[in-house]
Parts: C-alpha cells; sequence; structure tokens
C-alpha cells in the first residue's frame, strides 16, 4: 500500500456497523435510516430498471436529474445553475469530494478544513498528495459547537488552495450560521482560494436551530469560487444508491468532470430518473421529513440525557454527540468498543474525526435516523449504563 493510504485503517463505520452485526446489538453508529424513501422515488426506481434504462448514462448525468438538480436549488435556496455545464452527476458525494479536490488540488497544496471532519475527507486530501489544515469545533458554554475565528484565519496561507466545508455538519450537528459563513467567505475572498461545499444534509435543520441552512456560494463573490455538493441519500433516506452532484461555474465542474471520467466514467444509471422525480416531490415531502426527524432527535436527545451522557443538542443532521464523562467513560473508542457487551448498543466515537484527539477524546456520536421503537429500545438499553 502506497505510504500516502497508509494511515487509513478500515473505516470506523463498517467497523461499527460489523460490530453491530456480530453482537446483535441496536446500531446508532452508522448514519443510514432503517425506513425507505418515498414512494414515488421507489416506483420511478423500478419502472426504470425494468423499462431498458440499464446501460451507461451521458457523462455529466442524464438530462433530466441535471434539470431537476438546478430546479430543486432554485425553489430552496434561491441558486441559478445551468444544468447544461453547471451541474455533474457523481457516485454519491463521496465521489464529488474526491473528484472536487482531485480536479483543484496540486501535490503540496493545502486544504482548509473543520474538525471533527467527515473521515473520506482525509483520505480524499491525501490521494491528491494535499495537505489539510484542519480548525477545531470545539463545544461552547452554551452547547454549540464553534471555530475560533483567529484560529481560522492562522490556518490560511500562501498554500492554501481551498476550503472544505460541511454544514449542516457531520457529526457534530452543527449548522454553520451567516455570521460564521461570513467569516468562511470573507478568508475565501482575501486568499483568493476555492470552496468546496458539502450539504449532504441541507433538508436536515431543525427549525429551533441557529438558523435556516444557508449555502455558502449564496454570500457575495463566493458563486464563481466554489463547487456545491449534495446527495440522494440522505433526503431521500436511499443511502445506498450513492447518487450525488456537483454544481458550480462551468471552469471548475469541467475540472471536475475530467477526474470523474476516470474514477467511475458514470454512475447509477437506472437510479437516475427516480431521484430527479423525488427532487421534484412538493415542500410538503422535504418539511414532513424534517419534522420526522426533529421528533426523532428530541426523543434521542432526552433519553441520552437521561442516561446520564453529557449531550450537546445538534441544529442539524441525524446525529447527536454525546460526553461520556458523567457516566465515567475516559476514551470513545474504548467506550464504543464495549458498549453492545455492557448495554447492546452500538454509537461511533468521534475522536476518529481528529487530528487533535484529545479535543474529542470523550465524545461519541448516536444516530438518531431510526424508527422511534428501535430509538426506544436503544435508550431503554442506554439507561443501564447508570
Ligand atoms: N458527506 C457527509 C458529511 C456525510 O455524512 C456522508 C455520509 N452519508 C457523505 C458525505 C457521503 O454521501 P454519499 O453516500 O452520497 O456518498
Ligand atoms: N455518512 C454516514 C455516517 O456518517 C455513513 C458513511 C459511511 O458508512 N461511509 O455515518
Amino acid at each position: 500500500l502506497v505510504a500516502r493510504m497508509r494511515p487509513f485503517g478500515t473505516t470506523v463505520f463498517a467497523e461499527m456497523s460489523a460490530l453491530a452485526v456480530r453482537t446483535g446489538a441496536v446500531n446508532l453508529g452508522q448514519g443510514f435510516p432503517d425506513s425507505d424513501g418515498p414512494p414515488e422515488m421507489l416506483a420511478a426506481a423500478a419502472e426504470t430498471l425494468r423499462g431498458g434504462h440499464n446501460q451507461y448514462p451521458p457523462g455529466p448525468g442524464i438530462p433530466a436529474l441535471r434539470a431537476a438538480v438546478a430546479a430543486h436549488q432554485r425553489r430552496f435556496w434561491d441558486l441559478d445553475y445551468d444544468p447544461d455545464g453547471e451541474i455533474v452527476v457523481t457516485a454519491g458525494a463521496t465521489e464529488a469530494v474526491a473528484a472536487s479536490i482531485l480536479a483543484l488540488c496540486e501535490p503540496g497544496d493545502e486544504v482548509v478544513c473543520f474538525e471533527p471532519y467527515y473521515d473520506s475527507y482525509a483520505a480524499s486530501i491525501a490521494l491528491a498528495g494535499a495537505v489539510r489544515r484542519p480548525v477545531t469545533l470545539r463545544p461552547g458554554a452554551d452547547g454549540r459547537y464553534a471555530f475560533d475565528p483567529d484560529e481560522l484565519r492562522t490556518a490560511f496561507g500562501p498554500r492554501t488552495r481551498l476550503v472544505l466545508l460541511n454544514s449542516p455538519h457531520n457529526p457534530t450537528g452543527k449548522v454553520f450560521t451567516a455570521d460564521e459563513l461570513a467569516v468562511v467567505a470573507g478568508l475565501c475572498r482575501e486568499h483568493g482560494v476555492y470552496a468546496v461545499t458539502d450539504e449532504v444534509y441541507e433538508h436536515l435543520v431543525y427549525t429551533d436551530a441557529a438558523g435556516p441552512h444557508l449555502p455558502l456560494a449564496g454570500l457575495p463573490g463566493m458563486r464563481e469560487r466554489t463547487l456545491r455538493i449534495s446527495s440522494a441519500g440522505k433526503t431521500f433516506s436511499c443511502t445506498g444508491w450513492k447518487v450525488g452532484w456537483v454544481s458550480g461555474p462551468a471552469p471548475l465542474v469541467a475540472a471536475v468532470l475530467r477526474v470523474k471520467q476516470f474514477l467511475t466514467f458514470v454512475n447509477a444509471g437506472p437510479l437516475q430518473p427516480a431521484v430527479a422525480v423525488a427532487l421534484g416531490l412538493p415542500d410538503a415531502y422535504f418539511t414532513g421529513f424534517r419534522d420526522d426527524l426533529q421528533r426523532r432527535r428530541d426523543q434521542l436527545v432526552a433519553g441520552l440525557a437521561d442516561a446520564g451522557f453529557g449531550v450537546l443538542p445538534p441544529e442539524g443532521t441525524y446525529f447527536v454527540t454525546a460526553d461520556i464523562g458523567a457516566l465515567g467513560g475516559r476514551d470513545g473508542v474504548e467506550f464504543c468498543r464495549s458498549l453492545p457487551e455492557r448495554c447492546g448498543v452500538v454509537g461511533v466515537p468521534t475522536q476518529v474525526f481528529y487530528d487533535d484527539v484529545e479535543a474529542g477524546r470523550r465524545l461519541v456520536r448516536f444516530a438518531f435516523c431510526k424508527r422511534p421503537e428501535v430509538l426506544a429500545e436503544a435508550v431503554t438499553r442506554l439507561r443501564r449504563l447508570r
């Protein structure tokens, strides 16, 4: 194995899901819903599978999906992208992130990101021979994760090529506010760098959150330097489909497509028309989905607090992080490895998403994208820890 990939073992998601299967524990680790997405979308997929849409789709994605992505971004985020040239369909957000970094970074270039970071970011940066410059998100007295603007400023330098921003943020559940985004945008403009934004949880911002979801690309001077990424997996509860997309100015999107051609060429032919159908669902689908997840969030947050965890209530996503200190836990990895045996539940230690491991030492992430009865069972089990 090449040196640049040697620091990366098996992903924590695979490890923890395997542990859940082996022990029969309730799996609140890997983030995937335990029920299916909109029936209209599933019916459309069944139809295309039987209807002869099983060969290579066009390189940038089928026109109907690109048009649906453009219409969706206009409807919800007031962003205008030309489906012909400014949108490319990818194999999930994961490929979109990798292709964006590979398209933009020379070896030695620096990528500013926030930690804890989604695990594929570090690997994609390494594959490009680039260097990550993480800025740590720390819980404040108000329970919100925040960054120190001076620390962010210091992370920018002559080798900075881009900022990789995930909001709503996995694993903290943080939603970056307008003020926080303005700081990020200001530094991008000042240093003339690109932004790559991972917005896969764009529809999961809770109504009591710090603010609505705001795409960084919507801020002054940002559209021309931003690649905006999202995917169907979270919004339509189909994480196994791996249909994502990148939107941005034509030259940047052309660069991503150049790379994508040789990573996967094309993907998900029969699923693309179905995702187009889903993106066109009425507003009620999207708000209903959010309200549903907000109830599940509230259920798990209350349950974790009752079980003795120090809960950091999330503003978005389908994850909640909890401090294990009050339960006598000192190390999240140790805690998560023994949790199935102690009480039959699986979570994910978030320290594995930090360079500054100490900052996340006692934090564990639990997913609430599960049926209420499954969450109730998990909470009953977690109460045994007290
Ligand atoms: N980014 C973030 C922040 C995620 O949580 C995930 C995982 N679901 C992904 C990207 C990957 O998305 P996809 O499955 O569409 O590749
Ligand atoms: N995005 C999901 C999570 O954060 C799962 C990703 C994965 O399994 N690679 O849990």
